[in-house]
Protein backbone atom coordinates (compact mmCIF):
# COMPACT_ATOMS: atom_id res chain seq x y z
CA UNK A 1 0.00 0.00 0.00
CA UNK A 2 1.55 3.30 -1.00
CA UNK A 3 0.88 5.05 2.32
CA UNK A 4 2.78 2.47 4.61
CA UNK A 5 4.97 3.60 7.13
CA UNK A 6 6.49 3.00 10.42
CA UNK A 7 6.19 -0.68 10.34
CA UNK A 8 7.06 -2.63 13.44
CA UNK A 9 7.72 -6.13 13.26
CA UNK A 10 6.83 -8.57 16.07
CA UNK A 11 8.60 -11.02 15.01
CA UNK A 12 10.92 -11.44 17.71
CA UNK A 13 8.03 -11.29 20.47
CA UNK A 14 6.67 -14.10 18.93
CA UNK A 15 9.51 -16.42 18.77
CA UNK A 16 9.87 -15.65 21.98
CA UNK A 17 6.59 -16.43 22.89
CA UNK A 18 6.54 -20.01 20.70
CA UNK A 19 9.84 -21.09 22.56
CA UNK A 20 8.21 -20.28 25.87
CA UNK A 21 5.04 -22.27 24.66
CA UNK A 22 7.00 -25.42 23.43
CA UNK A 23 8.93 -25.55 26.81
CA UNK A 24 5.45 -25.83 28.54
CA UNK A 25 5.32 -22.42 29.94
CA UNK A 26 2.38 -21.93 32.03
CA UNK A 27 2.36 -18.16 31.05
CA UNK A 28 2.16 -18.89 27.70
CA UNK A 29 -0.21 -21.08 27.34
CA UNK A 30 -2.96 -18.26 27.01
CA UNK A 31 -1.34 -17.83 23.94
CA UNK A 32 -3.20 -20.69 21.87
CA UNK A 33 -6.46 -19.50 23.67
CA UNK A 34 -8.21 -17.42 21.01
CA UNK A 35 -11.50 -16.49 22.46
CA UNK A 36 -14.89 -17.09 20.76
CA UNK A 37 -15.17 -13.68 19.19
CA UNK A 38 -11.65 -13.48 17.72
CA UNK A 39 -12.29 -17.03 16.30
CA UNK A 40 -14.85 -15.91 14.89
CA UNK A 41 -13.58 -13.03 13.14
CA UNK A 42 -11.40 -14.96 12.00
CA UNK A 43 -13.60 -17.88 10.43
CA UNK A 44 -15.53 -14.93 8.69
CA UNK A 45 -12.78 -12.21 7.91
CA UNK A 46 -9.77 -13.46 8.06
CA UNK A 47 -8.10 -13.49 5.04
CA UNK A 48 -5.95 -16.87 4.20
CA UNK A 49 -2.31 -16.98 3.99
CA UNK A 50 0.22 -20.19 2.94
CA UNK A 51 2.03 -20.07 6.46
CA UNK A 52 1.28 -23.24 8.44
CA UNK A 53 0.54 -22.73 12.27
CA UNK A 54 3.43 -22.87 14.19
CA UNK A 55 1.66 -25.14 16.87
CA UNK A 56 -0.27 -27.14 15.52
CA UNK A 57 0.63 -27.38 12.16
CA UNK A 58 -2.78 -28.32 10.86
CA UNK A 59 -3.92 -25.54 9.73
CA UNK A 60 -3.19 -22.43 7.62
CA UNK A 61 -2.78 -19.08 9.34
CA UNK A 62 -5.39 -16.67 8.82
CA UNK A 63 -4.77 -12.92 9.17
CA UNK A 64 -7.24 -10.16 10.60
CA UNK A 65 -6.14 -6.31 10.74
CA UNK A 66 -7.36 -4.04 13.03
CA UNK A 67 -7.51 -0.40 11.91
CA UNK A 68 -6.82 2.28 15.03
CA UNK A 69 -6.49 6.12 14.96
CA UNK A 70 -8.32 9.33 16.97
CA UNK A 71 -9.35 10.01 13.04
CA UNK A 72 -11.23 7.19 12.81
CA UNK A 73 -13.94 8.04 15.38
CA UNK A 74 -16.29 5.48 16.09
CA UNK A 75 -14.61 3.51 13.66
CA UNK A 76 -11.15 2.90 15.49
CA UNK A 77 -10.44 -0.62 16.31
CA UNK A 78 -12.79 -3.13 13.51
CA UNK A 79 -11.18 -5.34 11.48
CA UNK A 80 -10.66 -4.06 8.04
CA UNK A 81 -10.08 -6.46 4.76
CA UNK A 82 -6.74 -5.33 2.38
CA UNK A 83 -9.48 -3.78 0.24
CA UNK A 84 -11.35 -1.72 2.63
CA UNK A 85 -7.76 -0.29 3.77
CA UNK A 86 -6.45 0.64 0.22
CA UNK A 87 -9.78 3.02 -0.09
CA UNK A 88 -9.41 4.36 3.63
CA UNK A 89 -5.44 5.33 2.86
CA UNK A 90 -6.23 8.13 0.59
CA UNK A 91 -9.73 9.07 3.26
CA UNK A 92 -7.55 9.36 6.47
CA UNK A 93 -4.90 11.01 7.84
CA UNK A 94 -3.11 8.42 9.41
CA UNK A 95 -4.27 5.30 11.50
CA UNK A 96 -1.95 2.25 12.53
CA UNK A 97 -3.06 -1.34 11.29
CA UNK A 98 -2.74 -4.21 13.37
CA UNK A 99 -2.09 -7.56 11.35
CA UNK A 100 -3.03 -10.58 14.05
CA UNK A 101 -2.51 -14.17 12.87
CA UNK A 102 -4.75 -16.68 13.66
CA UNK A 103 -5.03 -20.36 14.16
CA UNK A 104 -8.66 -21.78 13.55
CA UNK A 105 -7.70 -25.18 14.51
CA UNK A 106 -6.13 -24.78 17.71
CA UNK A 107 -6.32 -21.03 19.10
CA UNK A 108 -2.74 -19.82 18.85
CA UNK A 109 -3.08 -16.03 17.89
CA UNK A 110 -0.10 -13.57 17.78
CA UNK A 111 0.51 -9.70 17.08
CA UNK A 112 2.61 -10.16 13.64
CA UNK A 113 2.91 -6.80 12.52
CA UNK A 114 1.65 -2.97 12.43
CA UNK A 115 2.22 -0.34 10.38
CA UNK A 116 0.89 3.61 10.09
CA UNK A 117 -1.75 4.24 6.51
CA UNK A 118 -2.92 7.87 5.64
CA UNK A 119 -2.24 10.29 3.17
CA UNK A 120 -0.62 12.64 6.36
CA UNK A 121 -3.63 15.31 6.29
CA UNK A 122 -4.98 15.49 10.05
CA UNK A 123 -8.85 15.47 9.34
CA UNK A 124 -11.76 15.68 12.21
CA UNK A 125 -13.02 12.14 13.29
CA UNK A 126 -16.54 11.39 11.79
CA UNK A 127 -19.51 12.31 13.39
CA UNK A 128 -20.38 9.56 15.90
CA UNK A 129 -23.56 7.59 13.87
CA UNK A 130 -25.31 4.90 15.71
CA UNK A 131 -25.16 1.69 14.02
CA UNK A 132 -26.56 -1.70 14.36
CA UNK A 133 -23.03 -2.83 15.11
CA UNK A 134 -22.80 -0.57 17.99
CA UNK A 135 -25.66 -1.89 19.68
CA UNK A 136 -24.06 -5.19 18.85
CA UNK A 137 -21.05 -4.11 20.85
CA UNK A 138 -22.69 -3.15 23.64
CA UNK A 139 -24.56 -6.26 24.43
CA UNK A 140 -21.13 -8.25 24.96
ZN1 LIG B 1 -2.86 -24.18 15.23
Amino acid sequence: MWSQRDSIDYSLDRRATLIALFQGKASAMEACDADPYLRRAAKYHGEATKRPCPVCKKSKMVELRYAFGDQLGQYSGRIKSLVELEEMQSEFGEFRVYTVEVCGECGWNHLIYSYLLGDGQTRKAPRKVRTLEDDDWAKR
